[in-house]
């Protein structure tokens, strides 16, 4: 066998088989195989693309190239959740205390954020003195002590996506359904829980950008977790605009505590009962999802799912006084103001003049990815993996989609330990705005559910 001939044989169309897709996977994690071949045959793969038997191959041998986390010792049906990256994000913080709260054992290992979108990793260190890296022992205990724990994800874990993802991003092969399959499902397959939620985000924010494929990736990943003998299953949801007001790692923690206090954006308060009530019902608890979300409601309104934060946070080493005192919080030495001023009216075009008398206009859209791009410039994200981030940075909305909002008020406040940044921020999150005289109409933030047809 030789790369030559499997990357011929993808050019042409062909169906590649087990073995041929494993010397691939071998190759290139151990090097033996180069970046030019590699670069070949993922664009042949994005090109000519690969059936489900091929990605569930993919997957599997991307799965196993390393550690597979071992979480038998903890007792239950240990469940997982995985969004594919969005803007404004929170809802692990707020999902995995909730399901925790209602029986759910969750073992999770989660990312740092890179680009416009945020990562768990990140926002938990905001809490100060908590710890993302725990031994893998201490780690189980944990999760059997209090139902959660929530790890950065080892080097160890599906190296080959890691080199593989790398190599997408530079040669324009990301967006292929089969490439994001085998990706996530890797990390997700070798991370050791026995069910899979999946949050698949559609929208301008996220890879992608339109229902039909939203919805093809989120069955091509639930069929590929239930080939591997995993329950499995996917929420579609949009991207259009940043999930609830706070993006940016301390502000969002803030955004996810408030949500356990019950008084969250709707939004992110909607998404995470969605989300909570799917993983409750497939971790056995519930008989069925209006079930799982009464369970998952009344976690936030009885207080256990609060209840479940503070242990968890005190567990990986955190300050739990943070809960009730958001002084605690890393706070940024400047904040700077997005009002709707003048020129932005006029920018609106059509309908909107500059006058006195302005009538209210409403907002139509945030642009998910502008606001997230313009957050990591205030200091919130990475552009590359080394950048240190400012935990305290990021941008509140104090108006979403659907808002009214008059010359003069609030759009939104970005913060910085970094005065240019704030500003360099502030002009690029304006720009994330549009308005119009009329309210345009509501869309839906849950598009579709998919679970795996039983045999
Ligand atoms: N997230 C991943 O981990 N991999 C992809 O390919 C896309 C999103």
């Amino acid at each position: 066998m030789n790369m030559y001939d499997i990357i011929y044989k993808k050019r042409e169309g062909g169906k590649l088989d087990k073995e041929e897709i494993e010397y691939f996977v071998k190759g290139y994690t151990d090097g033996s195989i180069p970046d030019y071949q590699a670069a070949a045959f993922l664009m042949a793969i994005f090109l000519k693309e690969m059936d489900r038997e091929e990605t569930f191959q993919l997957t599997t041998a991307m799965k196993n190239s390393g550690d597979i986390v071992d979480l038998s010792p903890i007792q239950g049906i240990k469940v997982d959740k995985h969004s594919t990256g969005g803007v404004g994000d929170k809802t692990t913080l707020i999902v995995g205390p909730v399901a925790a709260a209602a029986g759910v054992p969750i073992a999770k290992m989660s990312g740092r954020g890179l680009g416009f979108s945020g990562g768990t990793v990140d926002k938990m260190e905001s809490i100060p003195g908590f710890k993302t890296a725990l031994e893998p022992q201490v780690f189980i205990d944990l999760v059997n002590k209090i139902g959660l724990s929530i790890i950065g994800q080892t080097a160890h874990v599906a190296p080959a996506d890691k080199k593989i993802y790398a190599l997408r991003d530079v040669t324009a092969t990301v967006e292929n359904l089969s490439l994001i399959t085998s990706s996530i499902m890797s990390k997700k397959l070798a991370s050791g829980s026995d069910a899979i939620i999946l949050d698949v985000k559609c929208g301008e924010g996220a890879f992608m950008e339109n229902i039909k494929d939203a919805c093809l990736l989120g069955e091509l990943m639930v069929e590929i977790g239930k080939d591997d003998g995993k329950e499995t299953a996917a929420v579609i949801t949009d991207m259009n605009q940043p999930l609830g007001k706070a993006v940016g790692n301390s502000l969002e923690v803030i955004e996810a505590i408030e949500t356990l206090k019950g008084k969250g954006p709707d939004d992110i308060t909607e998404l995470s009962l969605t989300l909570a009530s799917m993983m409750i019902q497939i971790g056995g608890k519930a008989k069925n999802l209006e079930e799982g979300r009464r369970m998952a409601e009344e976690a936030i309104s009885g207080g256990a799912a609060l209840e479940k934060l503070r242990l968890f946070i005190e567990g990986q080493g955190g300050n739990s006084a943070v809960i009730n005192n958001y002084k605690l919080f890393p706070q940024a030495k400047y904040n700077v103001e997005v009002p709707l001023d003048t020129l932005m009216r006029s920018d609106t075009g059509g309908d909107c003049h500059i006058e006195k008398e302005l009538p209210n206009v409403y907002v139509t859209e945030i642009n998910a990815k502008i606001i997230g791009m313009a957050s990591q410039h205030s200091g919130a994200g990475r552009a590359t993996k080394e950048d240190v981030v400012d935990l305290s940075a990021g941008i509140y909305l104090h108006k979403k989609v659907g808002d009214a909002v008059r010359q003069g008020e609030l759009l939104a406040v970005v913060y910085s330990n970094d005065k240019a940044k704030a500003i360099k921020g502030a002009e690029e999150a304006k720009k994330a705005f549009s308005f119009h005289e009329e309210m345009s109409p509501k869309r839906d933030l849950i598009k579709k559910i998919i679970w795996a047809e039983k045999q």
